[in-house]
């Protein structure tokens, strides 16, 4: 049988697959079965933060899996304890932090400790959680109901559980709060509804509101963290301090892993919350590596070269293509073009598979980039010739 016939025997039909057998990357380069070089501006989803056989991220895991991968939460981890100080370091947060393996369990962990917090610092219990519309925080039945799309609620997984509800935008979070809610979950640049960035006066004046209000700020930072919007979190980039904050994709190069820190260390005690392999000495191992990569990148000014290299370079695409974008979108290396519709949205990205670019749709008619954090201006480039090659002719 080919792949594309195994997968479709045997494996449950729950993505628009793509065929293309990759069997290698370096850098943001992929290469394919027959030969075929790609370039990739999407690094899996915002996951290969350091592109493809990162030597770093390589030799830090070759090594760590000979000795030892896995043991359980019960022992003390060392990459665990280091990565944990690490981000809480970086991100200049007095924090704690719990790891779990993806972006979802990472929200579900910020759900648990808003809940408890709820639960017990108040004489009356506060439940609720407002999000947003157009967001996206996971797969999970609690977060899928969390996710401010009513297409994610539809009746086949139902009932979900209570407690969520989602406004549409901003403004409206101030007058949805009542007695009973307990946080607020938003995203600081909405990745799957279409990498669209909020006003920074915006969000520090609600994160000032909901202070004032004793009601948790949740930021979801499983898409915009790691460096992906220029400093290790959108947290920062935003100047706020969140109550909770959540991390996924881009910490672990590739390696599963998710993470949720909180200023409220003493919420969750032994027994409230748990995880078999989350933070283990593989994952977190890579997270160490991963960081190593981009603080350096950070420190030696790299990363903002790389940022506003790619940025020009969008812009120019996107001014000239003004009969098929309307406008650019983003923060950092989280970057769309906003198609006129869903058509060209679709036409941009089979045209670019078809010239051997990888790019991304978000939303209805967003065409999405987030390549690696240390993607070369050569890469760049090619990926940019080859994205008007693919859309000149639409
Ligand atoms: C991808 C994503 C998630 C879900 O992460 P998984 O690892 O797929 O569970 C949650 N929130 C945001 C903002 C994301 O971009």
């Amino acid at each position: 049988m080919t792949l594309e016939q195994l997968d479709k025997k045997y494996g449950l039909q729950t993505y628009n697959r793509n065929y293309t057998n990759f069997v290698k990357g370096e850098g943001s380069i992929l290469f394919a079965e027959n030969g075929d070089e790609y370039i990739d501006f999407a690094s899996g989803i915002a996951v290969n933060s350091v592109g493809h056989n990162n030597p770093v991220l390589v030799s830090a895991l070759q090594e760590q899996v000979a000795k030892i991968i896995h043991i359980s939460n019960l022992q003390i981890i060392e990459p665990q304890a280091k990565l944990a100080e690490q981000i809480c370091t970086l991100a200049n947060y007095d924090g704690a932090i719990f790891f779990a393996n993806s972006g979802a369990e990472a929200n579900e962990g910020a759900i648990k400790i808003a809940r408890k917090y709820g639960e017990t610092k108040f004489d009356k219990k506060r439940y609720k959680v407002i999000t947003l519309e157009h967001s996206f925080h996971g797969r999970t039945i609690t977060t899928v109901k969390a996710t401010g799309q009513e297409s994610f609620h539809t009746p086949n997984f139902s009932p979900y559980p209570d407690g969520f509800s989602y406004v549409s935008n901003l403004d409206a979070v101030y007058e949805s709060i009542d007695d009973e809610t307990v946080a607020v979950m938003i995203e600081l640049v909405q990745g799957e509804g279409g990498v669209q960035p909020f006003e920074k006066e915006k969000i520090q004046k609600l994160a000032n509101f909901l202070k004032e209000k004793d009601v948790l700020l949740i930021v979801d930072e499983v898409q915009t963290g790691i460096y992906r919007t220029g400093k290790i979190l959108a947290s920062n980039v935003y100047e706020i301090e969140p109550d909770i904050i959540t991390m996924a994709k881009g910490l672990g190069g590739g390696v599963p892993i998710g993470a949720v820190m909180t200023k409220h260390k003493d919420v969750l005690v032994a027994g409230d919350h748990g995880s078999t392999f989350g933070g283990n000495y593989l994952s977190t191992r890579a997270g160490l590596a991963v960081l190593e990569v981009l603080s350096e990148m950070d420190k030696s000014g790299k990363l903002i070269e790389t940022l506003a290299y790619f940025t020009v370079k969008l812009k120019e695409v996107g001014d000239k293509y003004s009969n098929l974008f309307t406008e650019e979108v983003g923060l950092g290396l989280m970057r769309g073009l906003r198609a006129k519709n869903n058509e060209i949205m679709k036409a941009v990205l089979s045209n670019c598979m078809e010239k051997r670019l990888i790019v991304l749709p978000a939303g209805k008619n967003t065409v999405r980039f987030l390549p690696s954090l240390t993607i070369t201006a050569d890469e760049i480039d090619e990926g940019f010739k080859r994205f008007e090659e693919a859309i000149s002719s639409i």
